[in-house]
């Protein structure tokens, strides 16, 4: 396939800007010498090209999509609708907010439907992601202990079955990362937990369900241990979608998380963005939250201003807007009912595959799952030299995308199949029967899978290759002439 900077001809394109009316003014800056090399293309050409590069790609559109921890699921287009609205879309961040009270209400609204799915009692849009929302309830924390004057509090534990996110925050955050070792159901360890805390303890976090799928059964001891010791509980909320609307973290003893609405709540991912991931806490955290805090007044106009001792904004303006439209429009069509449906159901169909697959593929925990599991092919790799990564490639030539490989850390050879609540029986039958046949097909031809995929439009890559000597960049001809050979 050609790139875009090799089609087209000079002169061609599609005139869509009509001519500019206004004087043209000289502006006092060094110019460009020579024109900037650019495609130059016909609507046809480029209508072409985005189509012929969709069809290269895999989504969920194309067909199951199991790849665990980002809950790849199908996105109503409803809430897409919703969010291109004019009155949404053609609206400015500095604009006075007398004149954008709707958006404001959504705004203040979805902060309080995810409080309400939390049990967290105040909330902030603006972190961009799930990591940077965990970067964000982290700084509140240190906040929280700053203002009581408790500044040894330095260390943040984060259990090895955390996401890998989480220790990354808590260093970017400047604190010390305490990693704490699971017990062998892939729990939180309590004697090591309770080892660990003291009175440097700034906080825990955690990620529950956790990266294996589990459900820690000792929530409540762990986030006792941890309040007793002085320190703050942080959940990792990226996994709502298992939990939403059965059980809420606030309740479960913690004081501050985020959510991923782009995993849970409704927005395309996987192209790299944008996202949103606010973080939610607990009433005393308030007065340190980032952003705007909206307030309803008594005639129902909205205000917005700052907190009293914000941390500082994390991202310009209130968040990613448009992510926030779409997953509010998702949380008022599901509502009290669909949301722990959704959940349910997500739980359900993971358990489905998982027990469907059990007794031919080695399950990393013999448990109840929650919505995703983990398989390890470290018998097949040890006895037949088949590792997870060739059961992944040849899943491409049937269809499916690959389960997240080799994630987490704590499991040799691991493949992780979450396949979220948007999945019918029908094509999760489908899938498992595409499993038994890829192993089934390994016990037979072992040498023949470090050669898939055959059908893809691209072979098995040269990964090591990819990371070592990336070229991300495109010279072309007319700028470098003598640059390249
Ligand atoms: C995806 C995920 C994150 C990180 O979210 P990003 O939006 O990719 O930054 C953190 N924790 C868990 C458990 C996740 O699944």
């Amino acid at each position: 396939m050609k790139l875009i900077f090799e089609m087209g001809a000079p002169g061609r394109g599609c005139d869509l800007i009509p001519p500019c009316t206004t004087p043209e003014v000289t502006i006092k800056v060094p110019m460009r010498k020579k024109a900037l090399h650019l495609p130059e293309v016909s609507e046809t050409e480029l209508s072409r090209h985005y189509t012929d590069l969709a069809k290269q790609t895999h989504g969920v559109n194309d067909g199951f999509y199991p790849l665990g921890s980002c809950t790849m699921k199908y996105n109503p287009k409803i809430n897409d609708a919703a969010s291109l609205l004019p009155g949404f879309t053609n609206i400015h961040p500095l604009q006075d907010t007398k004149d954008v009270q709707g958006c404001l209400e959504v705004l203040s609204s979805i902060e309080e439907a995810l409080c309400e799915i939390t049990g967290m009692q105040a909330c902030t849009l603006q972190p961009a992601a799930g990591a940077h929302g965990e970067f964000t309830g982290l700084l509140l924390i240190k906040a929280w202990h700053e203002s009581r004057g408790d500044s040894k509090r330095t260390k943040i534990i984060v259990p090895d079955s955390a996401h890998g996110t989480n220790p990354a925050s808590a260093a970017m955050a400047d604190f010390d990362v305490i990693n704490i070792p699971s017990d062998e159901h892939g729990c939180v360890d309590l004697e090591a937990l309770k080892a660990a805390v003291g009175d440097d303890t700034a906080g825990l976090m955690l990620t529950n369900p956790n990266t294996v799928g589990l459900f820690d059964p000792n929530i409540a001891e762990i986030t006792r241990i941890v309040h007793d010791a002085g320190g703050l509980c942080y959940y990792d909320g990226a996994n709502l979608n298992a939990v939403m609307g059965i059980t809420r973290p606030g309740d479960m003893g913690f004081d501050v998380m985020h959510l991923n609405l782009h995993k849970t709540f409704s927005t395309p991912h996987g192209g790299g963005g944008p996202g949103s991931g606010p973080v939610a806490c607990k009433d005393f955290l308030t007065p340190f939250l980032p952003g705007l805090r909206i307030d309803k007044q008594t005639d129902g106009t909205f205000t917005a201003k700052t907190a009293a001792h914000a941390i500082g904004n994390v991202r310009s303006f209130s968040s990613n807007f448009l992510v926030v439209v779409r997953a509010f429009c998702y949380i008022l069509t599901l509502g009290r009912e669909g949301i722990p449906e959704a959940a349910t159901t997500a739980v359900l169909n993971a358990n489905y595959m998982m027990h469907k697959l059990t007794g031919h593929y080695r399950m990393a925990y013999d448990h109840t799952c929650m919505h995703e599991f983990v398989m390890t092919l470290e018998q097949e790799k040890h006895e037949r030299n088949v590792s997870a990564l060739d059961i992944a490639k040849a899943l491409l030539d049937h269809g499916i995308h690959p389960p997240t490989m080799y994630f987490p850390l704590i499991v040799h050879e691991a493949l992780m199949i979450e396949p979220t609540e948007t999945e019918s029986r029908e094509t999760l039958d489908e899938a498992v029967q595409i499993f038994l046949d890829v192993l089934t097909e390994s016990q037979a031809h072992p040498e023949k899978m470090h050669e898939y995929p055959f059908e893809t439009p691209v072979r098995r890559l040269d990964e090591v290759g990819a990371a070592r000597k990336p070229v991300v960049r495109y010279i072309s001809w007319e700028m470098t002439p003598t640059s390249i050979g």
